[in-house]
Order: structure tokens, then sequence, then C-alpha cells
């Protein structure tokens, strides 16, 4: 029994929030006590709320003043959700080249929060965030973490990069202690050792909650499985900051005999949707976000997939208005049964590039891709697919026991199948898929454009 978790909650937590002057519990109350308002009721708030972030936008950053102005756009002329579609998206390009004009007048950056993005190009970008801000995301995610069964107070094991609590100083690792009480895997540091070592922590001490990068969890899963440690008992598992596979779903769940509960958002805007405890998609943070998903700029159908297009409904001081997050997702065709009000995304496909595009003309999503390699050949313990060109792709493979010549000969069957007889293919055999700077892997990475990725949807930008 941990009796220190409602300590936590009911004390620590407000009197460190007070001292903080954190206003975010009290958000968290109020998102609390809305969050199944009908979707009449909560569109007509995030239409007013964003109404209100478009004139704000217009009369004081001179970004969007010059850009729609040039666009022929007139802020008061928007007056639905289809006028608003009428507005230039925002693409990772004009942020890094017009950064310092995005924010707004009145904003001084020394007291905004500064988030950065390392990006495929290498090229960081930044967005900054007003204070108020910040503490109302806080909210929103807290309120979607609570949903995964974890009650805030409760323990938490973080399989992640850097901690961040480290980084605080001593009221970092004092908080760490009282409140968010959070033990790591560093996943720039995850081996067979610091694995192990971590495994023997959880089962002696329980985390409510094991929190990660969906890949870095499932390694850790199937090292508990294979390895017969534990049992480890967690109420939840967090997935985030990349793409959840539905093998790694059943694998994690699997070893942790509990659900997983798959979160997406971005370092600019922070959480975009996340599931529910119903786990039939993923609903999308309206009171923070306004969500868009787009191809060839037209709105997508459900099902369909589309560019991920976000606008942010509480930075005042760099506001975010229809920015082309780089993520493909899809609409579900259903509401969930949980009744929550808030659209839902059927699932986060991948980021644009992730898209491969063959000599056909076709699009495919490379996370299925990937997953249906690694099911049909066998012998492959993991996969990452590069497309070098129209007609060429590299394969890097982590071997499992049963990987032989006939393992080669369906690769080759598959590359004609998919795309084309004409494709031609290189295997790298690795210890390991490379993981990015940020500590994330990807699995499938496309060096050509595609149709999501060639800004056909940017309609202007300025000079
Ligand atoms: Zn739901």
């Amino acid at each position: 029994m941990d009796f220190y978790a409602p300590v936590a909650r009911a004390f620590i937590g407000p009197l460190w929030a007070a001292w903080e002057r954190s206003p975010y519990l009290r958000h968290f109350r109020e998102l609390k006590d809305r969050e199944y308002e009908a979707a009449p009721v909560a569109q007509k708030k995030q239409w007013d709320v964003l109404r209100g972030m478009i004139r704000h936008a217009f009369d004081e950053v001179p970004y969007y003043q010059s850009v729609w102005t040039g666009a022929g756009i007139d802020p008061e002329r928007i007056q639905d959700w289809n006028d608003f579609e009428s507005i230039p998206v925002l693409t990772k390009a004009d942020i890094r080249a017009h950064g310092p004009e995005l924010i707004a007048r009145g904003y001084d950056r020394r007291d905004l929060r500064r988030k950065a993005t390392s990006g495929s190009t290498g090229v960081s970008l930044e967005v900054w965030v007003d204070e108020p801000s910040m503490q109302f995301k806080r909210a929103c995610t807290l309120l979607a973490d609570e949903r995964s069964g974890w009650r805030f107070g409760e323990p938490v094991a973080m399989i992640w990069g850097n901690p961040e609590y480290l980084k605080r100083g001593w009221r970092g690792r004092l908080r760490n202690t009282l409140l968010e009480r959070a033990r790591y895997l560093d996943t720039l540091k995850m081996d067979e050792e610091t694995m192990a070592r971590f495994a023997a922590e959880l089962t002696r001490r329980p985390p409510s909650l094991i929190f990660g990068h969906a890949h870095s969890v499932y390694l850790f899963a199937e090292f508990v499985h294979s390895r017969g440690l534990g049992p480890i008992r967690p109420r939840g598992v967090i997935t985030s900051a990349m793409i959840l596979h539905d093998w790694q779903r059943q694998a994690i769940e699997g070893t942790f005999a509990c659900k997983v509960t798959n979160r997406y958002g971005c370092e600019e805007v922070s959480l975009i949707a996340s599931e529910c405890e119903r786990h039939e998609g993923l609903h999308v943070n309206g009171d923070g976000v306004y969500v868009e998903l787009i191809r060839d700029g037209r709105p997508v159908g459900p099902g369909e997939p589309g560019s991920v297009v976000v606008t942010d409904l509480t930075n005042r001081a760099m506001p975010i208005i229809r920015y082309q997050v780089g993520d493909v997702a899809s609409w579900a065709d259903h509401p969930c049964s949980c009744g929550r009000g808030m659209p839902l995304l059927e699932r986060v496909e991948g980021r644009e590039a992730d898209f491969v595009s063959t000599i056909h003309g076709e699009l495919i999503s490379g996370i299925s891709l990937t997953e249906n390699f690694a099911m049909l050949v066998p012998g492959i313990a993991q996969l990452q697919i590069i497309q070098e060109e129209f007609d060429r792709f590299t394969f890097r493979i982590v071997k499992g026991d049963d990987f032989g010549p006939e393992s080669l000969s369906r690769i080759a069957e598959l590359v004609a199948q998919r795309f084309g007889q004409e494709s031609k293919f290189d295997c790298e055999f690795v210890g390991m898929i490379p993981q990015e700077p940020s500590g994330k892997y990807r699995f499938c990475i496309s060096k050509l454009p595609n149709a999501f990725s060639d800004h056909k949807i940017s309609v202007v930008s300025i000079q």
C-alpha cells in the first residue's frame, strides 16, 4: 500500500503549486469538470478562443500581419471553420526563417520558455511559450495522463533520455523526491546492465505508471519478459513521442499485464491527442489545440491519412496558427464509447518523411510497411527501411535466430511486390537500430519528397 501518494496528491502538490504560483491544479480541476461536455458546446468554446487568438495574432504579430495581408486575409471576415482554412499554413521552414517576427509585441524572450526540436534536417527549430500557456499545457497533460489509471502523486518509472529534474538543481531533486516520484532508465544508456538494475528496482518498489518512448518501453518489456524478471505490475503504461506499433503494444501489455495509453504531441505545442481508458483512438486535446488533417490543401475524411496541422489555443507570446507538424494521422469514423466529445484520431501514421512513394505513384505508410516486412520475413528481430531513391532501398536488419538465405529471398520477393520489379535493395546487418539524437527511433525513412512533405499545402511564404 502506498500511503504517501494521497499525501502528495492532497498536500504536497497544492503547496508546491502555491509556492511556484502556478494555477495548473486549478486549470486541471476546471478541465476535469467539463471533460464530458457535449461536442457542440465544446466546439463553440474552442471557436471563441480561436477567434481571439486570430485577432491577437493579426494585431500583435508582425509575421501574421505581413503574410495574411499579402494573402488577402481579413481576420474580421473569418466567421467559421471553413473561413479558417483559408489562412496560409505555417511550416517549419517559416518558423526557422521568421522566428523573431513570430513573437507578439510586448513579450520579451527572457520571460518565455524555449522549446527546441532538432528536426530531420539537423537545424533546430525554436518556439517560445509564455508561462500562463505552459501552466495550462501542464494541466492538459495531467488530465490526459490520469486516464492511464495512474493518479497524480503516485510513483512513476520513466524510460526517457535526460532526466528533466536534474537540470533544475536542488529544487528539481526535492520536487522529484516529494512529488513527481520518478525513477529513470536513461534511454541513451540502455544496456543489459542498466535494464536489469531498473527491472530489479521496479520489482522491489513497483511504480504505478511506466512512461516512455514507445520503442524504448517495448525494448525494456521484451528484456523483462525474455529474462523472466519481475513481475512488474504498474496500473498503466503511457507511450509517447513516437509511433506505437501494434506488436509493440501487445508485447508491452503482455509483460506488464496492463493497458498501454498512447499519447501524441510535439515539443512546439505539447499535447495534441491521447487515448482514454477505452483505447478506441486518441482524443484531441481540444482545450489546448485545434487539429486539422490535410492532404493537397483539403481536409481528409475519416480513415484517410492527412498531414497534421495544429493551432495552439493558448500560447499568446508566439501564436502558432495552422502549423504543419510534419506528422501524418487519420480520423476515426466513430465517436469513442467513453462519451467525451472531443474529436478522435484513429491513429498517428508516422512522420511525413516516413511515407514511401513508389515508382507507380503509390504512397505507402512506412509504419505498416515495416510491420509487414517484419511479420512476413523470417528471422527479423528489428528492421529499418530506408528509401534512398524511387527504386532503391536499404534494409537495416537486426537478425533474429532463424535468419537465413530464405529470409533474403523473401525480402527480394516483397520488394518486387511492393515497390515494383525494377526496384533494388541492399541489406545492412546491425546490432541495433540507431537512435536519433533525440532518443527516438525511426523505422522507415524516405529521402524523397511526397504528397505530404512537398509543402503543396503551404500556399504562401513571405520573402
Ligand atoms: Zn474515449
